[in-house]
């Protein structure tokens, strides 16, 4: 028999704001434990929270990003439970009036992933195991989070692989988080569940909690399915649990007690009012954000002629395309410069972070210049790679290497002159191609390269040298 799989992801993205959700200490990733604190993120008796506005919006960002509706009311409630790592004994989050809901995110094949909700909360202090000590950090204490809380509408490992890697690129696109899963700011609850093939109503789901990287979800998920489908199997029935997955044992096992108590007592946070945004506002985020992936990637290639696979690479990180952007205003052939960008100023980066950052010496007025040469027919595309790759170093012009008479334009009368000239200088090669060594041409049109600078177009050449040996 066999078995499909349901999951549905639950994601905590931390936002990127200067400081926390509901007090003014900075919300900053790596300070020394325990220094980024005060009394309200404490939660000392006598003080009062009051909502970062920086963070609403960062969320209602994240919302219309993901195509969802956004709340004019929103309410905040206390979650409560004891754990070291909060000191209030509650954390502040949002329920049935969450900030955005109903929204999707569409992966490659079309398929909708749908959203149902995306609420605001914070994030807790953290725990630190140091052989049998137990250290507490409360610097995390406070942190903004949005969590995003998909439908189980994912049917592979591969979808939720496509769905984060997708969720992390859009909430960096749009710059309210740093998505830097190493360092926890984006992490993933996964619920799973197996059904017959065949069978209508979904299994027993369970929840494996807290996972901060997308090979050990993806191993988790694994992990899960398998256990399922062998219960199931056997006769037995799924029991609904929440787990955790052990990296060492790359197994999922049952949590400790803290994340077993669902009765988190939940009631409407009686310190703050309910998040109140207009039309006005949310329009206004919504005209500050940029243009997403997905729509740059349909214009690149609808109207601009960019191959599906460069306009990926160009849409997927902001300042890539932004650099195209001023670009390709500027140029008459797009698509020439899209694979410059490509194949040779992305050669020069070892890491996705690198791309991302796109630190780059050279203007995109300096890389402009370098295209229209090559537009105007002065400069080979293969003497434009190469000059761009100096250009990369030093941070000149094209320019410093290509000089007035070099980008000028190969005439014909010229292309004849350098192939007559080495018919003449290279009389092996030539008496080897007559004797039927077709490779021999090669090394011919090598010598035109050399002889133009490479301003000489090969297929032209070839056909040209090919004419004159026939005479
Ligand atoms: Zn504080
Ligand atoms: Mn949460």
């Amino acid at each position: 028999m066999s078995f499909l799989l349901t999951a549905g992801l639950e994601t905590h993205i931390e936002l990127g704001t200067e400081s926390k959700l509901f007090c003014s200490c900075s919300a900053s990733f790596g300070a020394k434990p325990n220094t980024l604190c005060c009394p309200v993120c404490m939660g000392h008796p006598g003080t009062l929270p009051s909502v970062n506005r920086q963070a609403v919006c960062y969320a209602v960002m994240a919302g219309l990003a993901l195509n969802c509706k956004i709340s004019s009311v929103s309410r905040m409630v206390r979650k409560n439970y004891f754990y070291p790592d909060l000191p209030k004994a509650y954390q502040i989050s949002q329920l049935s009036e969450p900030l955005c809901y109903d929204g999707y995110l569409e992966l490659a094949s079309g398929k909708r992933i749908r959203i149902n909700r995306i609420q605001l909360e914070e994030d807790a202090g953290k725990l630190i195991h140091k052989e049998n000590e137990i250290y507490v950090d409360y610097n995390r204490c406070g942190v903004p989070l949005i969590e995003i809380v998909s439908e189980p509408d994912f049917e592979s490992i591969a979808q939720a692989r496509e769905y984060i890697e997708k969720l992390r690129i859009i909430m960096r696109y749009i710059g309210i988080s740093d998505c830097r899963m190493q360092e926890g700011s984006m992490r993933f609850d996964v619920n799973v569940s197996v059904r017959a093939e065949g069978e209508e109503k979904l299994g027993t789901r369970t929840e494996i909690k807290n996972m901060n990287s997308v090979s050990n979800m993806a191993k988790a998920m694994e992990y899960e399915y398998s256990r399922q489908c062998k219960i199931l199997q056997e006769g037995g029935r799924v029991e609904q649990l929440t787990l955790r997955f052990d990296e060492a044992t790359a197994a999922t096992i049952p949590m400790r007690s803290k994340e077993d108590a669902h009765d988190y007592k939940f009631f409407s946070e009686p310190d703050l009012p309910p998040i109140v945004l207009s039309d006005e506002e949310i329009e206004e985020i919504s005209r500050n954000m940029p243009m997403l992936p997905d729509k740059k990637f349909r214009s690149y290639v609808d109207n601009f002629g960019i191959s599906k696979a460069d306009a990926d690479q160009l849409s997927k990180y902001r300042r890539v395309s932004e650099f195209f952007d001023k670009v390709k205003e500027g140029v008459q052939s797009p698509s020439f410069a899209a694979s410059l960008i490509i194949s040779r100023i992305f050669a020069i980066f070892e890491t996705e972070n690198e791309k991302e950052d796109f630190n780059i010496k050279i203007t995109p007025e300096q890389f402009c210049e370098l295209v229209k040469m090559t537009e105007r027919g002065g400069i080979s595309k293969n003497l434009a790679k190469t000059t761009l790759d100096k250009m990369l170093i030093s941070g000149k012009s094209a320019s410093a290497y290509i000089s007035e008479e070099d980008a000028k334009k190969l005439t014909e009368e010229e292309l004849n002159v350098l192939c007559k000239r080495t018919i003449e200088e290279n009389t092996s090669a030539v008496s080897d191609y007559k004797n039927g060594k077709e490779k021999a041409l090669m090394a011919l049109l090598g010598a035109v390269m050399r002889y133009s600078k490479g301003k000489a177009d090969p297929v032209f050449t070839t056909e040209k040298l090919k004419e004159i040996l026939r005479d």
